[in-house]
Parts: structure tokens; C-alpha cells; sequence
């Protein structure tokens, strides 16, 4: 496997750098558009890692797929009530369907969706708990308590979140926000700005190839038909408008954040995180969705 990852990243390295760093968020603008890492989780225990699978980075949206699975836990099937699960076919900050939608998003990977379930998840607790929460939630998964908030890119983002707060003041109008607009957004921007490296990502991660249970642990995260529902919505959902060209390359549940972090799940196998910070036009990582095309059609992991 190890074999397999260098050749695979190896193979795609020189598009490292092409594409565009998220540099609407200030404090992602200045990352280095050079960096690449990958690492791979299988079932078993055993990884591999290329490049800067060790450096952390900003998670951004890969942080929906957590928030996603404690909102599950916590209420069932009841958040379809409020969240759909249809691909929007739109960007992940767009604000044309809600309004014809009336505050309804489309799905819990755009923006809106996720700050729907931020809402969702200060029904049990409040603003700084359910962010320890979160925290307790991904330090468990990826079995490492050093992982954090990066508060710089918090603040960051909450100085210029302009379109979230017209995102989550939309759907308050519509009466499916039930808690302060600044509250869930506070709880919104922290989730993004989780800082995790590959290895750590992927790590947490590999509940989601293993039935919603940690596999090395044996610990209980989401039930079986939930974990198969969150790599539906991954699959379809995943990247946003570029969700079905994804589909098209990795052939894999994915989900990428602007940070240029991606995760793809292997179902029953693997779970594998790459990073490279330089975006393509729909917001994910160029040189990771080449090297995510690359490892799965060598190792023959695709579903589709
Ligand atoms: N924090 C980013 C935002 O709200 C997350 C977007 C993303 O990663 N696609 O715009």
C-alpha cells in the first residue's frame, strides 16, 4: 500500500500548485499553494502517507461530514426534515434555491446545510459545549487530543463571513434556524477551522469504512444504515456542483473542504485524506482530486 501511494502521488505531482488557495478567507491566503500530503487508514490498522501527510491544515468543510454524524446521532432521521439530500448543483456558498426552497438546503455538505445542522446541534447543549463536543468527537475518532480549533482562522472568518451571515439570516427568516444567528455561526466557523493533518483525517475517518464502528477500537460511533446514509450523501453530495465530476473520477464517497483537504471512503476497506491547498474553479483541491483518481484506479477500490 505504501508502494502503491508513493507512485500514485508521485505520479500527479506536478500539478502541485496549480489552481487558486482560498484567499476569501484572509487567514487561508497566505498558505504555501506547494503543499501536498496524502495517507491511507484500511480496516486492519495499517497506513501509509506521502509528503506533508504530518502538517495540519484547515479542515473547512470536510468538518460537515462530523457534524453531520453527531446530528444523526442525536435525532435520527428527523434532520431530513429540515435538511435535504439532493445534490444542489449550485456553489457551496450559494444563495439562489433557498429562497425558492423557502429556508430549506439542499444538502448537509453546502454551507447552509451545515449551519442548519450547527442549529440542529445547539438543541443539546450550548455554544461552547457543543464545540468541545466536536472537538471530543474528532480527537476520539482520530485517537489524538492535541487536535484544535485554529482560533486565527475562526475570527478570520467570522470578520468576513458575509455570505454565511446572509446564508443562516435567510433561514432564520424562514423559521429553520431556531437558535441566534451568531451563536450557530460561531459554532459554523469553528467546525472549519479544525485543524487536522491527513493522518489524522484519515484516521477519523475510517469509522465511516467500518459501519459507523472504529474498527481498531471497536468503539460505536453511528449505526450501520447511518454510516451507509452519510457516504450516500458524500457520494452525491460530496463536492459540491462538481459532485457527479467527482463521482466520475474517484468513484468514491468524498468530501473536500476549501482548506484543499479532501476524504474519500473506501465502504468495508479504507479511508484515505489528501491535501493540497491550490482549488479548483468549484473549491476542491486540484492536485488531491488528481491524486484521489490516481490511488483509486490503481488499487481498483472504486465502487462505480
Ligand atoms: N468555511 C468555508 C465557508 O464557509 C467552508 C467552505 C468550504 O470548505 N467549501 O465558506
Amino acid at each position: 500500500m505504501q508502494q502503491l501511494l508513493t507512485r500514485a502521488c508521485s505520479s500527479v505531482a506536478d500539478s502541485v500548485g496549480r489552481g487558486h488557495v482560498a484567499d476569501y478567507i484572509p487567514a487561508l491566503a497566505g498558505i504555501d499553494p506547494r503543499r501536498f500530503g496524502a495517507a491511507i487508514f484500511t480496516r486492519d490498522g495499517s497506513h501509509a502517507t506521502f509528503g506533508d501527510a504530518g502538517e495540519r491544515f484547515s479542515i473547512q468543510s470536510v468538518s460537515k461530514v462530523f457534524t453531520l454524524a453527531m446530528a444523526l446521532r442525536a435525532i435520527g432521521p428527523a434532520l431530513w426534515e429540515r435538511v435535504g439530500r439532493e445534490p444542489s448543483g449550485n456553489p457551496f456558498n450559494s444563495i439562489v434555491q433557498l429562497e425558492q426552497e423557502r429556508g430549506i438546503p439542499r444538502n448537509p455538505f453546502i454551507n447552509a446545510g451545515a449551519i442548519v445542522v450547527c442549529d440542529i446541534l445547539l438543541d443539546f447543549a450550548g455554544v461552547e459545549e457543543t464545540k468541545r463536543r466536536l472537538l471530543t468527537l474528532v480527537r476520539e475518532l482520530a485517537q489524538d487530543p492535541t487536535i484544535g480549533f485554529d482560533e486565527q482562522v475562526a475570527d478570520s472568518e467570522a470578520e468576513t463571513g458575509f455570505r454565511n451571515l446572509a446564508l443562516a439570516n435567510f433561514m432564520k427568516a424562514f423559521g429553520n434556524l431556531r437558535h441566534p444567528v451568531d451563536d450557530v455561526l460561531d459554532v459554523y466557523f469553528h467546525q472549519c477551522a479544525i485543524a487536522m493533518s491527513t493522518v489524522q483525517l484519515a484516521r477519523a475517518s475510517l469509522f465511516l469504512a467500518s459501519d459507523g464502528q472504529d474498527p481498531l477500537t471497536g468503539s460505536g460511533y453511528l449505526t450501520d444504515d447511518q454510516a451507509r446514509r452519510i457516504c450516500s450523501v458524500m457520494l452525491t453530495c460530496g463536492h459540491y456542483d462538481a459532485s457527479g465530476d467527482f463521482a466520475f473520477r474517484v468513484g468514491l464517497p468524498g468530501k473536500s473542504g476549501v482548506g484543499g483537504g479532501i476524504v474519500a471512503i473506501v465502504p468495508g476497506r479504507a479511508s484515505i485524506a489528501v491535501w493540497s491547498p491550490a482549488l479548483n474553479p468549484s473549491g476542491s483541491s486540484h492536485t488531491g482530486t488528481l491524486a484521489l483518481e490516481k490511488i483509486v484506479m490503481d488499487a481498483r477500490w472504486h465502487i462505480l
